[in-house]
């Protein structure tokens, strides 16, 4: 095998071991331990650099050095593909507080404080974010701005159809949704850019000590001798002995459930007390997004500054910007924000449902590079029609939007659509975040406290034995799985 070094423009080494990307850090490469192919063995093993897995590196490594137990050198990230190969890496990156669910919401708001943390590394960019919705979703968001005040998370709401037309156009002119009954704007949140900031998070964590190596895929476990808890990973570059596991997997999550050989199936009681039993554990859904390549400057406020990001749900008709013709009279839903990184208009609209087995859905490759998971021309009408619907600027602008660059993705989601956090087998943490997650940069933090023995009153609400429990989160009526 032929090793090499390759030092970007920034300074920045990667060592590559023909064509695989083996380790990204200044540090493993000077100390030689990329040479060692795989280490024999790590205190903590984190599967998966994306938002979770690194997030719960950087805080796991701050944690041992705080209480005295170790540092970052204790840690290993290992990733298949690379840093930000899967759903951090394309996602829109939409930071926000919005959820019906009290438990959703006060998890948001202590992730928005890590993204305030440091918005620099993280490529955070806090311009707020905007929920304009129909009366059907207007009792629901007017409890969510309810709670917001209670938490101390400050957002405006805004009822009634002509008062809510009032507050769009004072902020853009040329606003023209309809069937809007409600705005809920909230003053903090916004968006990130997603591959910068996963090159962010795995900075900080380098910078303490975390070893991150990619091109190393964990294709099963090795159980102790009561079946119990894991010892070791199993990688096509070896085995790696282990105390402590962390599983970020994002969409690939139902594989490392399965060679945990944790349940396809659960039990799940509802708010009438009743037993559904054999729900499948996992589902995937397909995420839309797109880019209108238009100057991303062509969508600021009145008075010239960078917008909040906007979503919008209505039961309002909408109509084709090519044709006139109905394209539904069913609710929908859109957002959307002007991004330099995407060089346009980037935003989505409502996901669809995967119906092919969980075990045959073809993962992989994953994201742009799926020839079954990209966006087609269906989306590209709809979304850019439903951009023309809500301010009069998109009108007629289909033609720039970007066909050729493909977008879109997959999410793996939980029977009810929320997060599962918890762990399993005594040392293995799974972080299955049911696709809420990119903005989710404090579960991370969480795990870290748990893992080093705080318990944590957030991540509670969020444990695998709520399905048996029939401890199950509200649900809204709004047309997104993840509202
Ligand atoms: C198109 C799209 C847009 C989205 N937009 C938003 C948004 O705007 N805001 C938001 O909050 N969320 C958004 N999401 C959801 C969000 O991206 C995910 O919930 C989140 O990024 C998941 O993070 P993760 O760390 O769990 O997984 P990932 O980022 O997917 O990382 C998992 C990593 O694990 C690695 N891996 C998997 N299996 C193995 C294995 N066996 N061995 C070794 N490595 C392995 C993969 O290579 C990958 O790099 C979006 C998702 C998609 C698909």
């Amino acid at each position: 095998m032929a090793y090499y070094v390759a030092t970007s423009g920034t300074g920045v080494k990667t060592l590559w071991c023909s064509t695989v990307k083996i380790a990204r850090s200044p540090c493993c490469i000077e100390e030689g331990f990329e040479l060692m192919a795989v280490p024999a063995g790590v205190k903590y093993a984190i599967i998966g650099a994306g938002i979770h897995g690194l997030s719960t590196a950087y805080h796991l490594a701050l944690r041992l050095k705080e209480t005295g137990r170790g540092s970052g050198k204790d840690i290993l990230v290992i990733d298949k593909t690379s840093i930000a190969a899967g759903a951090s890496g394309i996602a829109c990156g939409v930071v926000r507080n919005n959820y019906y669910q009290p438990a959703m919401r006060e998890l948001m708001a202590h992730s928005v404080a890590v993204w305030e943390s440091d918005p620099k590394a993280y490529s955070y960019h806090p311009v707020g974010y905007m929920q304009i919705s129909p009366e059907v979703m207007r009792a629901q968001v007017a409890t969510i701005y309810e709670q917001q005040k209670a938490i101390g998370y400050e957002s405006v709401f805004i009822e009634g159809a002509s008062d809510s037309q009032a507050y769009m156009e004072g902020l853009f002119s040329d606003w023209q949704a309809k069937g809007i009954t409600s705005v809920l704007h909230e003053k903090r949140g916004g968006y990130a850019n997603n591959t910068a900031s996963m090159y962010g998070l795995a900075t900080k964590a380098e910078a303490e000590g975390v070893r991150i190596m990619t091109g190393i895929e964990v294709s099963g476990f090795e159980f102790a001798s009561d079946g119990q808890a894991v010892t070791a990973l199993i990688t096509g570059k070896g085995r790696i002995a282990c105390d402590y596991v962390v599983a970020g997997a994002g969409p690939w999550v139902a594989k490392i459930w399965k060679m945990l050989d944790l349940p396809a199936t659960v039990a799940i009681k509802d708010g009438d007390g009743r037993m559904h039993t054999e729900v499948p554990m996992w589902k995937y859904w397909c995420l839309e997004e797109g880019t209108l390549g238009v100057d991303p400057n062509m969508h600021k406020t009145n008075d010239g500054q960078m917008p909040p990001v906007i979503h919008v749900d209505t039961d309002a008709p909408l109509y084709s910007d090519v044709d006139g013709t109905l394209i539904t009279d069913k609710l929908w839903g859109l957002y959307y924000k002007p991004d330099f990184n995407f060089g346009g208009i980037q935003g989505g609209s409502s996901p669809y449902k995967v119906e092919t087995p969980v075990d045959e859905v073809a993962l992989d490759p994953y994201g742009p590079d799926s020839p079954d998971f990209i966006v087609g021309d269906d989306f590209i009408h709809t979304w850019c029609s439903m951009l023309a619907h809500c301010q009069k600027r998109f009108e007629g602008k289909i033609g720039q939007y970007k066909s050729h660059e493909k977008s879109g993705g997959l999410g793996c989601f939980t029977p009810d659509n929320f997060p599962v956090f918890d762990q399993f087998r005594g040392n293995v943490f799974v972080i299955a975040d049911s696709n809420h997650g990119y903005k989710m940069i404090g579960v991370g933090k969480l795990v870290a406290e748990e893992i080093t023995g705080r318990k944590s009153r957030l991540l509670e609400p969020f444990r695998f034995s709520r399905y048996a429990a029939g401890k199950l989160h509200p649900v809204s009526n709004s047309p997104f799985p993840w509202s």
